[in-house]
This record gives C-alpha cells, structure tokens and sequence, in this order.
C-alpha cells in the first residue's frame, strides 16, 4: 500500500517552503552577499506575514571607550555630526541595520553632451563598489537618451533615464542640476527612493562606498582645502551673492560634485540653491563657483548630519596623498576641460 501523506500537512509543508523562500524575496536581504548572509539571520511567520525576523548574534570588536578609532582626524564635527573616514566604522554592522528597514538609494547623475563618455565607466564601476547589496536606483539625466550605455546591473539595481535639456555654457548645465533634481524629487523621487546621493559623472569608484555616507544631509570635504584654513576657501565672497560667506565665517570647503541626504533634505537644498541662483542672475552675478559655492552657503547655514572625508572624492590632480587617507574611494577622472566644455 502506498503511503499516504494527509493533506493538511502537505499544505503546512508548503506554506512552510513558501514562508522560507518567499521571505528572501520580500525583504532585501536576499541581495547580502553570501559569506554575510549565512547563519545570520531567520525568518519567523507571524499572523501578519513572514517579514518578522529575529536578529541575528553579532560577534564584533568591543569599542572601547579610552581608544578613538581614529587618533589622526577629526571625526566628529562641533555639531556632533560624524566625519567618515576608515576605521570609524563597522559595515557589517551598518548593512544590518540597512537591511532591517529596506530601503532603497537613489544616485543621479548628469551626462549632458560631450559627458555621455564617462557615464560607461561611472555605472561599470558603480556595480562593483556603489551601495554593493542595497536596493539602488541610477538616474541618469541627459539630453542624448539614445546615447545612454548598456551596462549589465546586478539584482535589486535598476537604471532610469531622465531626458532633460541643455545648455550652451558648461556652467548652466551644472548649475541647472539643482533645479533639475529639486524638480525630480517632488514628482518621482520622493516616491521611490529613501535616499538620494548627487554626483558629478567624470568619476569613477575605486574602493567601497556604502551605508555609512548616508544621513539626512551629508557633504564631502573637498580634496584641495580639508587641511586649508577658512580664509583661503574659495567662498563666494561678493556681498552682492546670495552665496557670499564672509572670511571670518565657515567650517568646512564642500566640494559640488558628491552630496545627498533624504530625498525631503536634498529636495530643500537643491530648491534653495536653484532659488539662490536665480536671484543672483537677476542681479547679473554668477558665483565663482557657481552650484558649489551655492551647496556651501546652504551647509553653512544647515549644518550637515554626517560629513564625508576626501576617502569619498579624491581628485586625480593631486598626486600624493596625505597618510590620514587611507583608502581612496571615489576618484575623478582627467579630462580636457577645454574640449570636453566647447561644442
Ligand atoms: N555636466 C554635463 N555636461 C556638461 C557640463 C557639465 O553633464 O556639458 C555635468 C557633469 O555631470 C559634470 C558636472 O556637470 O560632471 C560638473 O561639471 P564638471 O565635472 O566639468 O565640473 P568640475 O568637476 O570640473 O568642477
Ligand atoms: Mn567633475
């Protein structure tokens, strides 16, 4: 005789099976990479489905309190805001409590006319060290849609094509990102991505970039002035400017090309930078560096939660590097600004 299983166990084996897969499906866990993933974690099913999960047992140097992480930086700003540099942090325990809430970032990026050519190595690189694990959404401003490479995404990554137009002098275009991305924010952003981080496209990753740049605001210190005295930070000093900063006042150099925050944040910062530039060109001034000393009146006067050490943009006119930097993350790529700029 045959043996015969009940039916209602059948149906709890399924649902057990289901329980166990569907929940790597449901949550972003299942986009750990592996050697992070085993053992760590399991699912349990409760009445309102199977997301509930109990944590994991974390084994992980003690921080001890009489050693700094960091004796040779400044790792926390007078407002309590922490610098990031290696060393500081765990990411095992970061991704962790990433993964716990879900949540998805969103970077954008401009390749508007002759940018197009970094945008290939900007994504291939991205894949390998951008947020490696999280759910990311690439948006990719251009006027040349058409243009836009293939580049292969791994799982929970997706790529969108935002067509926008151009404009004739290179300063517009980058000063018209805020705007651009303020638009963006309150028509799709907000509705898609927890987090947005802004970057300029003549850049390529070269070493981790992941959870711990996010916060609801944070900024980068600018390769060339993070040892500079305020003095010599290249603040727009006409009073005339909405971005004028006087000499006696400031605390860091921000560099444009690498920001972000929670989409609400970046979505005040863009809009008051755009708003700031307009009354300036009414008045027919341009700041000396245009989005970028704008971006430095606005975190002068909101002061970042988290500030992101020159690891996160590193420029590649600067040859040798001080010992403080241990990992160079984020790096631009050289160009010929005369032919890249002019049609
Ligand atoms: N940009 C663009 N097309 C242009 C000019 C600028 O797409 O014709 C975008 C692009 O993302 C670029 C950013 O604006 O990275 C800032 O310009 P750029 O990188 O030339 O400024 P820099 O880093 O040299 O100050
Ligand atoms: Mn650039």
């Amino acid at each position: 005789k045959p043996k015969c299983y009940p039916l209602h166990s059948v149906v709890l084996l399924t649902i057990l099976i289901l329980a166990f897969f569907g929940y790597g499906f449901l949550s972003s866990r299942h986009l750990m990479p592996a050697g992070v993933r085993a053992g760590h974690s399991v699912a349990v099913r409760d009445p309102d489905g199977w997301q509930v999960v109990t944590l994991s047992r974390m084994l992980y140097p003690q921080p001890m309190v009489l050693t700094p992480s960091r004796s040779d930086a400044l790792t926390v700003t007078p407002w309590l805001a922490p610098i990031i540099w290696e060393g500081t942090f765990n990411i095992d325990l970061l991704n962790e409590q990433f993964w716990l809430q879900n949540l998805t970032v969103g970077l954008t990026v401009f390749a508007v006319k002759k940018y197009m050519v970094f945008l290939k190595a900007f994504l291939e690189t991205a894949e390998q060290h951008f947020m490696v694990g999280h759910h990311v959404t690439y948006y990719v401003f251009t006027d040349r849609p058409a243009d836009v490479p293939h580049v292969l995404l791994k799982e929970g990554r997706q790529l969108v094509v935002l067509s926008v137009r151009s404009y004739a002098r290179w300063q517009d275009v980058s000063m018209h990102r805020m705007e651009m991305i303020s638009n963006f924010s309150e028509q799709r952003f907000r509705h898609e991505v927890d987090y947005l981080v802004c970057s300029d496209v003549d850049m390529k990753f070269w070493d981790h970039v992941g959870v711990e740049i996010l916060s609801p605001l944070f900024g980068t210190l600018h390769p060339a002035f993070y040892t500079a005295n305020r003095k010599a930070f290249t603040y727009e000093r006409r009073r005339r400017s909405q971005a004028y900063i006087p000499w006696d006042e400031g605390d860091f150099y921000y560099i444009g090309a690498f920001f972000g925050g929670s989409v609400a944040e970046v979505q005040q910062l863009t809009s008051a930078c755009h708003q700031a530039m307009m009354v300036d060109k009414a008045k027919g001034i341009e700041a000396v560096w245009h989005d970028e000393s704008h971006l430095n009146k606005y975190l002068l006067h909101h002061k970042p939660t988290k500030v992101l050490s020159p690891e996160y943009l590193w420029g590649d006119w600067l040859l040798d590097w001080h010992p403080v930097l241990k990992k160079l993350r984020f790096v631009t790529v050289p160009k010929n600004r005369q032919k890249i700029r002019n049609p």
